[in-house]
């Protein structure tokens, strides 16, 4: 079997690829998980997609990861008297909460108390995906008084932003709540929050979850850079979202960004996604730009876990076309020699436990032999993830019990998860990683492989054995 790639694919489902054949070719073209995006279609919608996601899987045999990915809190203009208004530069222009007054070229509605609450004097609100900029001169509890920075067209329910301004408020609105219970009763393999601010938001989706799903921080406001390290600490994985990153900030600042949360999720072993227009053009034309084969081409050298499709795959002409692009891009990226030398440069010593010293004494021996897999024992998923935050050369087998941990696991970088019981002793643990090793097309007699595992064998969080065994 060709060998698959290091990083994985995420690919969001939308109206152009909500039938069974399309979402199985995405598959066989490259997808490992799908993207469930609940800012857009119904309950019913969701439930659809992922139950021909889970028929897919069984038909395959091979773990398919699927990412619930929440609204959250988008902020909105009311509604206007008489159709859409024209802002002129330099006029100025009042927000207020009073929703039941329709907004005219004066004024509008803001029907959210919380940015007001959170509003001083001098800062920018940008209107319809940051087409717009309002400065504020003067505001109240209830009321901005703002003036047209940059002018045009403003229509009903467009989206705002606020980008220096931490706005009181939860990442999580009453919708949010209602979509994750119901996600949870389908069984999401991922949770992913949106507009995140602070390390809070993430705990309180946690308490929720309880570990039902691992939570995705989708990093696109300024407040969460800033507080990026404490976030980082604690979620589980991270989306370096630029499609509202690069409205929040100017889009200069969002290239160093990405690169940083990238080197910080590798840093920390968490796995990062690389989101948004990655090949954008692909929505109308069946080729991509070359700088966009570029873009996805430098999240590959740079490390990311994975790259990420939205509307190429969700509403585009070409969703399978998106998906086996990519997929192309990031096998011909891997095969460059200098590709290994890039991964190496930015790899960062492991942290002093036992699991990465595992870790790190498994990539020093694939350094050093010719080594055809490495297959880690992995319960909840930990071990696989210590191995892949060493970027080795050998792919990764994540041999797991547990069917949540193989699908979680897609997401991650360099891993294979294959579903096995438990092994009882060091006889068994080594015949059937070779097994494994084999069957899953990596290794062939005569071959090295290289396990790592806990024991006591089926107990979390024990990786303590490192053993290099021969294909018989
Ligand atoms: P969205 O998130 O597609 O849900 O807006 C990604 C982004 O903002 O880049
Ligand atoms: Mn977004």
């Amino acid at each position: 079997m060709q060998r698959p790639c290091n990083a994985k694919i995420v690919a969001t489902l939308g109206p152009a690829s909500a039938d069974r054949a399309t979402i199985a070719a995405m598959v066989q073209a490259g997808a490992d998980v799908f993207r469930l995006n609940f800012s857009h279609g119904t309950h019913a919608d969701h439930k659809a997609r992922l139950d021909m996601i889970r028929s897919i899987e069984s038909e395959l045999g091979k773990p398919i990861g699927v990412l619930l990915d929440l609204q959250g809190p988008k902020l909105r203009v009311g509604t206007f008297a008489n159709g859409p208004v024209q802002l002129v530069e330099g006029a100025s222009f009042r927000l207020d909460l009073q929703r039941e007054l329709p907004g005219d070229a004066t004024r509008a509605p803001l029907p959210h108390p919380e940015i007001f609450a959170a509003l001083t004097t001098g800062a920018d609100l940008l209107l319809d995906d940051g087409r717009l900029r309002l400065r504020v001169e003067a505001c109240g509890a209830d009321f901005a008084d703002t003036r047209v920075i940059n002018g045009g067209q403003l229509s009903d329910r467009k989206g705002v932003n606020i980008p220096g301004v931490v706005l009181p408020m939860s990442a999580m609105t009453e919708k949010d709540r209602a979509d994750l219970d119901y996600g949870m009763t389908l069984g999401v393999d991922w949770v992913a929050l949106s507009f995140v601010q602070r390390a809070q938001d993430i705990v309180e989706v946690k308490q929720i979850v309880q570990g039902r799903a691992g939570i995705v921080a989708k990093l696109e406001k300024p407040a969460a850079i800033e507080c990026l390290e404490a976030i980082l600490a604690e979620t589980d994985a991270v989306m370096v979202a630029r499609g509202d990153l690069g409205v929040e900030l100017p889009a200069e600042q969002v290239p160093a960004i990405q690169k940083r949360i990238v080197r910080a999720c590798r840093r920390l072993g968490k796995p990062v996604i690389v989101a948004t227009q990655m090949l954008e053009s692909m929505v109308s034309a069946p080729v991509p730009t070359r700088a966009e084969a570029s873009d996805v081409a430098t999240a590959i050298y740079d490390g990311a876990d994975a790259v990420m499709l939205s509307a190429e795959s969700a509403s585009g002409k070409y969703p399978v076309e998106s998906v086996a692009m990519m997929d192309r891009i990031i096998a011909q990226t891997e095969a460059d020699p200098f590709y290994r030398a890039a991964i190496d440069a930015s790899h960062t010593p492991p942290t002093a436990t036992t699991a990465d010293a595992i870790g790190w004494a498994a990539h020093s021996v694939t350094d050093l032999l010719d080594v055809a897999a490495m297959v880690a024992y992995t319960s909840s998923g930990s071990s696989a993830l210590r191995m892949a935050r060493e970027r080795p050369r050998a792919p990764i087998i994540g041999i797991t019990p547990k069917r949540a941990t193989a699908r979680r696991l897609a997401l991650v970088w360099g891993v294979n998860a294959v579903l096995c019981h438990d092994v009882m002793g060091v006889d068994e643990m080594t015949e059937v990683a070779v097994q494994n090793a084999v069957k899953i097309g990596f290794a062939e007699p005569g071959e090295t492989i290289v396990i790592v595992a806990g024991m006591p064998f089926g107990t979390a969080g024990t990786t303590n054995l490192l053993r290099i065994a021969q294909v018989a």
